[in-house]
């Protein structure tokens, strides 16, 4: 689960991360009420303007916009507000951006990366640090790995004082500012390990210009996301109640409201297939045979007939679906389960595109003799002897 960045400085915070003041606002009007409260009595005026959006890279889209008045303010939040943004992480058609934050605006001297995230080859907490922020930290680990300082987290102890000095002290800090960053970093190391986070980034942490009582100048968090472990969101609800359902893919949503596990892609093959790894397969074999899964979608061993339904309900409303195939290996699914749910979404949606089936294990007798009755209503349908068959003629059927 994804949170906004307001959320996610308000929890930093909570774990003693500093943080600058912002105000959350919906409109430009309430960000011009924002800015005066947070700079028009700061000596230098500034504010900065900040698309919420479960989506980085806001700065380079335009959706972070550093403004020195109240006139700048209303321009920047209309503007930010008035389309969707666009990043290299939300694909051409962008988001709507519904809520904005406005901070106090920070003089810079430097920019640095500290994120918490899960090193699944050591098998624990990793706390990752390095000199280049600001920038993608993909992009450092790509052209600059020299760059990056990593550094495992027991989470039962936490970050060790010597561990926190040894990042610091490798990413270039001294003076004052080492001591901040020990503290900071084991306060993020906390905050993760304590909210079930599967990754926590504060990108960029900055060093603020030297003032008489912090002549090393200080840190400060100016950019912060988390994501969470579903699995643990149980035993979170403080976080879980931090999702905000308008940023999530609406089919997503309700697939996950029917235990579906259904992952929204570019292609037009819609795919039924049950297990994660035979769906993997399945979209495999799709891509072999020259076209795109148009979903992922694992409908899980125990799917009940309404579940199956609804997939293909989600399937079916896709205006990019040009043909479904279903792959049923019915260990603990029943395929008779599954050709019954066929039958269903038939009458219910009807199968305007070709689909082929393939359907093997338990109840498959059965399963063949429903489908085979039903086949009238059902003029699209085709069977598939095997996996390579089935994808061979979902290819052939969608070009035709
Ligand atoms: P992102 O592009 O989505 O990661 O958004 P960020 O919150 O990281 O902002 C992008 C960039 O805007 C930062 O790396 C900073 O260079 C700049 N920026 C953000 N807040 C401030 C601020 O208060 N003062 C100044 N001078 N620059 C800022
Ligand atoms: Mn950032």
């Amino acid at each position: 689960m994804k949170i906004h960045e307001y959320q996610a400085c308000e929890l930093l915070a909570s774990y003693g991360v500093p943080v600058p003041s912002g105000i959350v606002v919906e409109s430009a009007d309430a960000a011009v009420a924002a800015y005066e409260q947070l700079a028009g009595d700061s000596a230098t005026k500034v504010a900065v303007v900040k698309a919420q959006v479960h989506a980085g890279g806001r700065g380079k889209g335009g959706g972070v916009r550093v403004v020195r008045s109240a006139d700048g303010a209303r321009q920047a939040a209309s503007e930010i507000l008035s389309k969707p943004l666009v990043t290299h992480q939300t694909g051409p058609q962008g988001v709507a951006v519904k809520k904005l934050l406005v901070v106090a605006g920070v003089d810079i001297v430097k920019e640095y990366y500290v994120g918490m995230a899960i090193d699944r080859a050591a098998g624990c907490p990793v706390l990752i640090a390095s000199s280049e922020g600001g920038v993608e930290i993909e992009a450092v680990a790509r052209d600059n790995p020299d760059a990056i300082v990593r550094e495992p987290v027991d989470p039962t102890t936490g970050l060790q004082a010597f561990q926190g000095r040894k990042v610091a002290y490798s990413i270039g800090l001294s003076g004052k500012l080492v001591s901040q960053a020990v503290k900071l970093m084991g306060n993020l190391a906390r905050a993760f390990v304590a909210t079930d986070a599967s990754l926590a980034e504060i990108n960029p942490l900055v060093v603020t210009p030297p003032t008489e009582a912090h002549p090393d100048g200080q840190l400060l968090a100016i950019d912060a996301k988390i994501n969470f472990d579903d699995n643990a969101l149980f035993r979170q609800p403080k976080i879980a109640a931090m999702a905000d359902p308008s940023e999530q893919d609406e089919a997503e949503a309700r697939a996950a409201e029917h235990d579906l596990n259904y992952i929204n892609l570019d292609g037009n093959i819609g795919c039924l297939v049950n297990g994660a790894g035979l769906a993997m397969a399945t979209m495999d074999l799709v891509k072999l045979h020259g076209a795109e899964p148009a979903n992922f979608l694992d409908v899980g061993g125990s799917a009940s007939e309404q579940a199956v339904t609804e997939a293909f309900r989600i399937i079916l409303e896709d205006d990019a679906v040009k043909g479904v195939l279903v792959n049923i290996f019915g260990g603990i699914a029943k395929c008779d389960t599954i050709a019954a749910a066929i039958i269903t979404a038939a009458k219910d949606v009807g199968f305007q595109v070709p689909l082929v089936v393939r359907l093997e294990g338990t109840n498959v007798e059965k399963a063949r003799e429903l489908l085979d009755g039903a086949k009238d209503s059902i003029p699209t349908f085709q069977t598939a002897t095997d996996l390579t068959d089935a994808a061979r003629k979902i290819t052939v059927a969608i070009a035709a």
